[in-house]
């Protein structure tokens, strides 16, 4: 699939702050549909939605945060920060009756694109226990 060859492209051991394909979209260098945007924060549409709402929600500066686990001290206000935005657009797209936030860390845990970046998930039931 679309997903394992992105896999197999990325790589978790890469230095935390390689470019991703994430650099491109802030800089509107390859097309999104953005749905949220201000200093700090970018939310755009995934090319793959696995659900009728499928948002990404991205730092626009990374300073490192390839994935949650490279979190540091220092990250502590854009990690709360990209949640309340994650929030903001769920309230924005509607999902009054409930949502899903996703972020993949690393190969367990299905990461293909090493820039933070938090999935919001909704329009539809969701279950549990998650793939
Ligand atoms: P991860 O697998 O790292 O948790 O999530 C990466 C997500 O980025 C995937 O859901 C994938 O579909 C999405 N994605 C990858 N490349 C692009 C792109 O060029 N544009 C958009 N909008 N989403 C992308």
């Amino acid at each position: 699939s679309e997903k394992d060859a992105a896999l197999a492209a990325a790589s978790s051991t890469a230095p935390a702050d390689t470019p991703t394909i994430f650099d491109k979209i802030i800089k509107k260098e390859i097309p999104s549909t953005v749905v949220y945007e201000d200093d700090k924060a970018l939310a755009f549409r995934d090319i793959q939605p696995q659900a009728p709402t499928h948002i990404l929600i991205i730092p626009k500066v990374k300073d490192g945060l390839s994935g949650l686990s490279k979190a540091e001290e220092r990250h502590i206000e854009i990690l709360g920060y990209l949640l309340y935005i994650a929030k903001v657009v769920a309230k924005q797209e509607g999902l009054d009756d409930g949502f899903r936030i996703v972020i993949n860390d690393g190969p367990s845990g299905c990461q293909s694109v090493y820039h933070l970046h938090i999935h919001l998930i909704g329009g539809r039931q969701m279950n549990w226990p998650p793939g």
